[in-house]
């Protein structure tokens, strides 16, 4: 049950027809399901129950979408956030601020600084270098950091090159063997409270085992480290669960495997917990919705060229990723096809020989599973309006962020009156 399915021979999103849609808003649209996000929040909390109280922080870059966060905030999710404007649009979305865990490699005094004005739960520190600038900016405020290093535990994630994010040669967090020093440097920097561990390894996992070991990693460095006398209350074991994108492969681990794997590693740890899923909560909530333009012979399948492209849904061209595309009303017979963008770039494929619907010029197709990593990343490539999206809540719909179109676009630039 994903809330997307046929009604009648034709596709909906919950109670609503995605062809309604697409007739009052054009295509490509996004559209997300309110219904199946909560689903997902639910299924986790179910799992990660027997871990005491777990603080959930929505990885905000998944599906950055005011009226996405803020549906996961009246579930009670914080936010994980790896900018100043993810920090501010998860406050503005209503995530109270304590709440709010800051990541990324990259963090600016200005970032820190807002952070810290604000309020947050926990700054992931990932160098020793970031650690006394974020200190020197909290002493300036007259503040104290409440911060964790994230640890680089070196495991192989298994996952897309482009995604791991836990291995030795990978730019993120402090190595293990570097994790010592690091924590008694940050001790005795003044503007800093020092109470916990991060990790995150990678994102789309699809087995537990590199989770484990990174896991059961991080468990010995918590000891060691306060076994040096770091009071360690705070252990955030990341995101990165994988979702099912292709159902012709093996689906990832269960929410229920993950929790009962975390209370084995983690259960006995004495820490409040922390976990920063993204793909898990909203992948499976999302579809793009397109319409094919025409089809154009190819040499070896017909070339399926819809009015979505790589500027709207990246991942394919990006890491090679595998999305699913129905029609929105299957006409009940099968086609060989590659489906392509009108981008001017080869790399603007969705799908090669792939076996699929047949659709003919006009239909309305869907790639599944486009709730995260996709409108977040679209742009206008080749200026091509910004993609629309839509929120669907049982009979309910409505756009919550229009198409930007090309005069919006071009009034953004300014021609020097040099020229
Ligand atoms: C992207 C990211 C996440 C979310 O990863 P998912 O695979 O979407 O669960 C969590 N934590 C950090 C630090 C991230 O960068």
């Amino acid at each position: 049950m994903d809330h997307f399915e046929l009604r009648d021979g034709a596709l909906h999103c919950e109670d609503v027809p995605l062809a309604d849609v697409a007739a009052a808003v054009g295509t490509p649209v996004y559209v997300y399901s309110a219904a199946a996000m909560v689903r997902q929040v639910a299924a986790l909390r179910v799992a990660l129950a027997a871990v005491g109280d777990p603080l959930i922080a929505y990885a905000v870059k998944a599906n950055p979408n005011a009226a996405v966060v803020a549906t996961l905030a009246r579930q009670g999710l914080g936010a994980d956030v790896v900018s100043g404007g993810e920090y501010r649009r998860a406050v503005a979305a209503g995530i109270p601020a304590g709440r709010i865990v800051f990541s990324g490699v990259g963090k600016t005094e200005e970032e820190m600084a807002l952070a810290l004005g604000g309020g947050l739960f926990q700054f992931n520190v990932e160098s020793v270098a970031e650690a006394e600038m974020l200190s020197a900016v909290a002493s300036r405020m007259g503040k104290t950091a409440p911060v964790g290093f994230r640890i680089n535990p070196d495991v192989l994630s298994g996952t897309h090159a482009k995604i791991s994010t836990g291995a030795a040669e990978n730019k993120f967090g402090i190595p293990l063997g570097e994790a010592a020093a690091a924590y008694a440097r940050a001790a005795a920097l003044p503007g800093l409270r020092v109470q916990g561990v991060a990790v995150h390894i990678g994102s789309q996992l699809t087995s537990l085992a590199p989770l484990e070991e990174a896991f059961t990693r991080l468990g010995g460095l918590i000891g060691e480290l306060r076994a040096a006398g770091h009071a360690i209350e705070v252990a955030d074991l990341g995101g990165g669960l994988g979702v099912p994108y292709d159902p012709s492969l093996p689906p990832p681990p269960t929410p229920e495997a993950y929790g009962a794997m975390v209370k084995r590693i983690a259960g006995g740890w004495g820490a409040r917990l922390v976990f920063e899923p993204g793909r898990l909560i909203v992948a499976n909530a999302g579809v793009l919705v397109t319409r094919l333009i025409r089809i154009k012979p190819g040499a070896a399948h017909p070339f399926l060229v819809v009015d979505a492209a790589m500027n709207d849904l990246m991942r394919p061209a990006l890491y090679e990723a595998w999305h699913a595309i129905e029609a929105v009303r299957p006409r009940g017979s099968r086609m060989v096809a590659n489906v392509v963008g009108p981008v001017c770039e080869t790399g603007d494929t969705f799908a090669t020989a792939r076996e699929m619907d047949s659709v003919e010029p006009g239909d309305l197709l869907v790639f599944r599973t486009a709730g995260a990593y996709a409108a977040a990343m679209s742009s206008t490539y080749n200026s091509r309006p910004l993609t629309p999206e839509v929120l669907v809540s049982g009979g309910r719909w409505a756009v919550v962020r229009p198409r930007l179109d090309v005069e919006a676009l071009i009034a953004a630039d300014r021609v020097p009156d040099w020229l």
